[in-house]
């Protein structure tokens, strides 16, 4: 038997789709990002990175690396185990009480990653509550769709940032169902943000749990880096907030936050938490560090601002459209996945400017687009280059001006 005859013809439809994925090899440059080694033939050696989630730079702040060398002299690599056995170290005691500082809640729990933590919680919450049914905002991240979907619990998909909608569907459920409301603050391709207030006052006026997924927002949003929960005043009214450690922390790791039995509870049943290696002491004091920095620091987030509003400024100016949203995302809609990826190749060859096409099934057909994720270490100068790049190309790709 030739398995790899089944490999290929999935593999060939992809191509002819347009939707085949080709990463980018890259070799990051510590203290020069957002510049980083081209791996790739045909590629400048040296490419400017626009579309990373280490949003603020914190991946090569002084004091976070110098924190995980210091924790890796003192401890080493590994973490030897499992958080049962012999696998929890000081180092993931003292991020979660960082964490759940942070977000002003009793407890946190750490994960391999954010990824992780959203498929294990939402798959103990649902399989393990009594008469359990997700509602889960139809724009939902594939790992919380996978949480759900492993639950086996009865699920409702509820229209997009609607709490009408959200409402209408949970007066149609029964009285004794635990109802666990999951959704996002930031949805990360059209950078939208949700409705919290709106979105938590429903779910309270039906009884129902609040499961938050922040990744896109903490270290960013609020006085402290809290997320848009934080800005909003409104963390003490979500039951369950869940975050990652490798976006604007710029480290890897994910985890959940809230009450002291909730925690509890997940670190008791959730196999995804259980059943796997402790994330290295290392990185969990690196992480903490990028945390604690952010919650003092506002530097970062007000220079991270500044340059998301100058990219969108030149676009304006240069009339190349965008998705209009109150984050720091830039989505330039191509609406094509052949032209999406052309349009990141020219980009990468010809101008040095890495950003990775998004298609499908990352977003919907018909939505391809690139997403720029400004920063604050762009400099005047790459906000020009990608401007005048995207401008150039946009005359003779000939794509309307009129799409978004
Ligand atoms: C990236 C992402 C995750 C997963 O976080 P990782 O730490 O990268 O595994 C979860 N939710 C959303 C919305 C994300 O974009």
């Amino acid at each position: 038997m030739d398995f790899d005859t089944l490999f290929n013809a999935q593999l060939d439809t992809l191509k002819k789709e347009g939707n085949y994925r080709i990463f980018a090899e890259l070799e990051r440059n510590c203290g020069a990002f957002p510049r980083a080694r081209c791996h790739d033939v045909d590629t400048p050696d040296e490419v400017t990175v626009w579309c990373s989630n280490d949003y603020l730079g914190m991946g090569q702040h002084p004091k976070v690396i110098a924190a995980m060398k210091t924790a890796i002299d003192s401890c080493g690599v590994g973490a030897g185990g499992t958080r049962n056995i012999s696998g929890t170290n000081h180092e993931h005691k003292l991020l979660e009480r960082e964490l759940a500082d942070l977000h002003g809640k009793d407890d946190a729990l750490l994960f391999t990653s954010g990824y992780v933590s959203n498929w294990a919680a939402l798959s103990t919450l649902g399989s393990r509550l009594p008469d359990a049914v997700i509602l889960s905002d139809e724009l939902n991240h594939a790992s919380m769709i996978e949480g759900i979907r492993h639950s086996r619990a009865d699920k409702v998909i509820w229209r997009h940032n609607d709490p009408e909608d959200l409402d209408r569907r949970l007066a149609a459920l029964p009285s004794n169902a635990t109802k666990i409301v999951a959704f996002e603050s930031v949805y990360s391709m059209d950078g939208d943000i949700c409705p919290m207030k709106e979105i938590v006052e429903v779910a309270e006026k039906h009884g129902a749990m609040t499961y938050l997924d922040e990744v896109h927002a903490v270290g960013l949003y609020g006085p402290r880096g809290g997320g848009i929960s934080e800005r909003e005043g409104l963390a003490d009214r979500i039951t369950l907030i869940e975050g990652t450690l490798g976006k604007a922390y710029g480290v890897v790791g994910g985890y959940v936050s809230g009450s002291r039995a909730m925690c509890d509870f997940i670190r008791s049943f959730a196999s995804g938490f259980i059943f796997t290696t402790a994330l290295p002491p290392a990185v969990a004091a690196a992480a903490r560090t990028s945390i604690a920095h952010l919650k003092d620091s506002q530097a970062e987030r007000l220079r991270q601002r500044d340059r998301v509003a100058t990219l969108r400024q030149r676009l304006d100016q240069l009339g190349i459209p965008h998705l209009h949203n109150d984050s720091h995302i830039i989505p330039v809609m191509i609406k094509d996945p052949v032209k999406c990826r052309q349009l990141a190749d020219i980009l990468m060859q010809d101008y040095g400017i890495y950003v990775q096409p998004i298609n499908y099934p990352t977003v919907p057909k018909g939505t391809e687009r690139l997403r720029f994720t400004p920063g604050p270490l762009h400099s005047d100068a790459d906000i020009e280059h990608l401007a005048q790049a995207l401008s150039t190309l946009w005359r003779r790709c000939a794509i309307s001006h009129a799409v978004a």
